[in-house]
């Protein structure tokens, strides 16, 4: 059997945490590992690790069983997780991943009270150029809403929701246990109203009660302009329907963006890799550069190094903040052809005989230049 960790050692809490440490722990944990945000391999196994430590302690009852009796406890089962679907993160177009851990989850409060609506995560994978630009798209996206028939009480038309009576409301019952070490008193949801502290007698047909339906609805997300891989946009008030008369929940894209077959982005500056022949760098030249706003005019100056980088200002991407504008770098390699005719190689090779060729004069300053770093001069 494998050994599991102790719970309080997976949150990095003492044992005698309050519950708001013991939420905040999980919060910065889970977004740590969850597999939306961290590819690392473990990731997902700390996720499920975290998540279940948190379950439990994060349950009055089952914190108490499990200061008693650890992992021991037969009644400690393995929460049932679902698998984070997902997985070809590289897949063209939308990844449904949905979690509500943003949420938490708060079971303790009084069942009757306004509860804003849980946080929904979407992944949109989005090509290197809208990532740039920005683009008007809609999300399409399962999401719980308010039963427009019952208006989210869950009755039958006509009808009207009862207090329950075995809980006064509460959705909570006390129960007194008689355990080897003396009498516990756990309180726990009621089972007459299953914790909602309300009893429906003739339910809603359009949401069996439930006063939620499940819809997909399209939202209308504007990508912003500059966004870079593993930024997160916050639609407000897109999330979950709230409950009991709550705000709705927030939805949070987060965007993968798809590398481009020429342009390497670094922040908001662009870097292209420009293929130069031995006579245009020996020579010079003037040619036309790629970037992302279209092509521009460059002038290769006669005896360009390979490895050189010319900065083109301002072609880069604006910042999604509104902090001005990156660069585009224009590193040069130069090309060395790999067949030639015979007419090319009889020109190189009397290039090559004549005096000052030696490839010292070329490569000398740069070497000198190398040396004087490392003396520190
Ligand atoms: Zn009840
Ligand atoms: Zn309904």
């Amino acid at each position: 059997m494998m050994s599991k960790r102790d719970y309080y050692e997976v949150l990095g809490v003492s044992k005698s945490a309050t519950k708001e440490e013991i939420r905040k722990a999980y919060r910065k944990l889970s977004k740590q590992f969850h597999p939306d945000l961290n590819k690392e391999a473990g990731a997902e196994e700390k996720f499920k690790e975290v998540t279940e430590a948190f379950e439990t302690l994060s349950d009055d009852t089952k914190r108490a069983q499990y200061d008693q009796f650890g992992h021991a406890d037969p009644n400690q089962g393995f929460g049932g997780f679902g698998g984070f679907g997902g997985g070809g993160a590289d897949g063209f177009g939308f990844e449904d991943i949905f979690s509500t851990f943003f949420g938490g989850s708060t079971r303790r409060r009084d069942p009757n009270a306004p509860r804003k609506g849980d946080d929904l995560q979407y992944t949109m994978t989005i090509d290197f150029m809208e990532a740039v630009f920005g683009k008007e798209t809609e999300v399409e996206l399962p999401r719980e809403e308010e039963c427009e028939t019952c208006h989210g009480t869950g009755a039958k038309k006509g009808t009207s929701v009862k207090t329950c009576t075995h809980c006064g409301g509460s959705g909570q019952i006390s129960v007194t246990q008689n355990t080897p070490l003396g009498q516990m008193v756990n309180r726990r949801a009621c089972p007459h109203c299953q914790g909602t502290g309300k009893i429906i007698p003739e339910k809603c047909e359009t949401c069996h009660g439930s006063g939620r339906v499940t819809k997909r609805k399209k939202i209308k997300v504007t990508i912003p302009a500059g966004v870079d891989d593993g930024q997160r946009l916050r639609v407000s008030g897109q999330g979950e329907a709230g409950v009991n008369g709550g705000p709705a929940g927030d939805l949070y894209i987060v965007f993968r963006v798809k590398p481009h077959d020429k342009f390497v982005r670094e922040e908001d500056d662009i870097y292209l890799e420009l293929p130069l022949t031995f006579p245009q760098v020996a020579l010079g030249d003037e040619i036309q550069v790629p970037t992302i706003h279209g092509n521009v005019k460059l002038k290769i100056p006669a005896g360009t190094q390979t490895g050189t980088n010319f900065r083109l200002r301002g072609k880069g991407v604006k910042n999604v903040h509104g902090h001005g504008t990156g660069d585009q770098h224009v590193i040069v390699k130069v090309v060395t052809p790999k067949k030639m005719t015979e007419k090319q190689k009889e020109l190189m090779r009397e290039f090559a005989s004549i005096d000052g060729n030696s490839p010292d004069e070329y490569s000398s300053s740069l070497f000198d230049k190398i040396k004087r770093t490392i003396k520190g001069d």
